[in-house]
């Protein structure tokens, strides 16, 4: 059986998984990365933009060769409530220019050509195969089961993704609570390239990102995205899954509403729907991160709960590449010292606490409880967007100051003036 042993058995080839298999198998590890999905990236989903600085930092330049969408210049976000709406962009064009800031990208094959780069590096990449199973001897992790098929390790690194299946039966996580998770649904709408620019003012290949919140969600702790690809935009919700269970909607009644609406139906006038999906995403931050490693594991990407949200930015893909080149790190130092035990994989915690893994998650570790104010989602968009309207209206009433205005609005919403102070207070220090 020696023979057969890997140094590294990675599951899941996802962003996680390819990276800590192309990093370990560039330094000559034997390596094997296993897919449930027929291809990698063939059953992932996600809204669509990666941030480019973890993954150039181990591929540098990989924009010259990734299948990439396009390099997003225009940020928007859209406070929506009915028919009124108010939305914030900003553009900066050297988020286009090397060595960019983000890229919108489609999963199947950007996920394709990042287990590709992990193959020629030498990892043994197997697809259509589900890991059933831990492989456990005197309590240390030694392998993994696949049907009949058993094979060996020094390490297993669960990348499996959101609702890690791995590192529960390693023991080191447990199911998480529907509070902790968010639902996500997405459409890619095909559209021509030029009506895409010109819907977004956008010159050439440049792209987009746009976030909503508000009426999108009936108000629920969540909000809707839409990116701009090539030739197709991805327009898609997150909600809260425990927001959902309580108010009994269903997500795609709520995507067609969503499509519909008046401020995001001309976006995406014209288009048709090539591809429609649903994936979990871990929102809970620092709270759900379960141990990460233990004797012969190592837990990484979302599997880890690595993804933070914001609210005017969610970023996962980066925290999963940077966590799959920290659990490489460490398997490679634990085998340095010939001690694969949760002892000599400890190390990982301090390569992440090094990285900004572990750093921003602990930056923001309040935002997630900021999150959970239905304030957000529900006064504050009816608040701005009837401010707004009440600003640019001019219908012969008696004028009033600015200020006036303001209150005015406020006393309307019932809001009160101490809760917008705190609310403003805790959005400006744990935001
Ligand atoms: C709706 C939505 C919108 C998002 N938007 C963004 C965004 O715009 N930007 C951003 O940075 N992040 C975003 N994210 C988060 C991002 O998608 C994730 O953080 C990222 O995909 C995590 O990568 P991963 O490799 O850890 O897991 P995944 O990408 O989930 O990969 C896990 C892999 O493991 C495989 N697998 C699972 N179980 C097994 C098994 N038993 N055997 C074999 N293979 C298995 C799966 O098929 C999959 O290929 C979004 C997520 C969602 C759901």
């Amino acid at each position: 059986m020696a023979e057969d042993k890997f140094t590294a058995i990675i599951v899941g080839a996802g962003p996680a998984g390819s990276t800590a298999a192309y990093v370990l198998a560039k330094e000559g590890h034997e390596v094997l990365l296993i897919e449930k999905g027929a291809q990698p990236g063939s059953k992932n989903m996600f809204g669509g933009r990666m941030y480019c600085h973890a993954l150039n930092r181990i591929i540098p330049n990989f924009w010259e060769e990734a299948p990439l969408e396009r390099p997003v210049a225009r940020e928007i976000i859209t406070l929506l409530d009915g028919d009124q709406s108010v939305s914030v962009s900003c553009q900066d064009l050297t988020w286009t220019r090397p060595p960019y800031h983000s890229f919108t990208l489609l999963r199947a094959e950007f996920d394709a050509w990042l287990a590709s780069k992990a193959e020629e590096a030498g990892a043994m990449v197997a697809c259509n195969i589900r890991v059933d199973d831990l492989l456990i001897d005197s309590g240390r992790v030694v392998g993994i089961r696949a049907g009949e098929d058993e094979m060996l390790a020094d390490v297993v690194i669960a990348a499996d993704g959101a609702n890690s299946v791995i590192a529960q039966k390693a023991g080191l996580a447990q199911m998480f609570a529907p509070h902790q998770v968010a639902t996500g649904v997405k459409e890619i709408i095909e559209l021509p390239p030029e009506t895409i620019s010109q819907r977004f003012q956008l010159d050439g290949n440049n792209g987009a990102a746009q976030l909503f919140v508000g009426a999108c969600t009936k108000g629920m702790q969540g909000g809707g995205f839409l990116y701009t690809n090539k030739n197709s935009s991805s327009l898609g919700l997150v909600v809260n899954a425990a927001e959902l269970q309580r108010n009994q909607y269903r997500l795609p009644d709520l995507m067609e509403d969503f499509k519909t609406h008046p401020h995001v139906a001309p976006l995406i006038e014209g288009g048709r729907v090539a591809e429609y999906s649903a994936h979990l995403i871990p929102e809970a931050g620092l709270a759900m991160v379960p141990q990460l490693y233990g004797d012969g594991i190592v837990v990484v990407g979302d599997a880890a709960g690595f993804v933070l949200n914001l609210g005017y930015l969610v970023r996962g893909m980066d925290f999963a590449i940077a966590s799959g080149e920290a659990a490489a790190r460490a398997v490679m130092a634990a085998k340095s010292q010939g001690d694969f035990s949760r002892q000599g994989l400890g190390i990982y915690r301090k390569i992440l606490k090094e990285s900004f893994v572990l750093r921003d998650l602990e930056f923001y570790r309040r935002a997630p409880e900021f999150q959970e104010n239905p304030r957000l989602f529900q006064t504050y968009p009816r608040l701005a967007t009837a401010f707004a309207s009440r600003l640019f209206t001019v219908d012969g009433s008696p004028p009033v100051h600015l200020l006036q205005k303001i209150l005015r609005e406020i006393k309307e919403s019932r809001l009160g003036l101490s809760r917008l102070a705190i609310d403003g207070w805790r959005g400006a220090t744990w935001l």
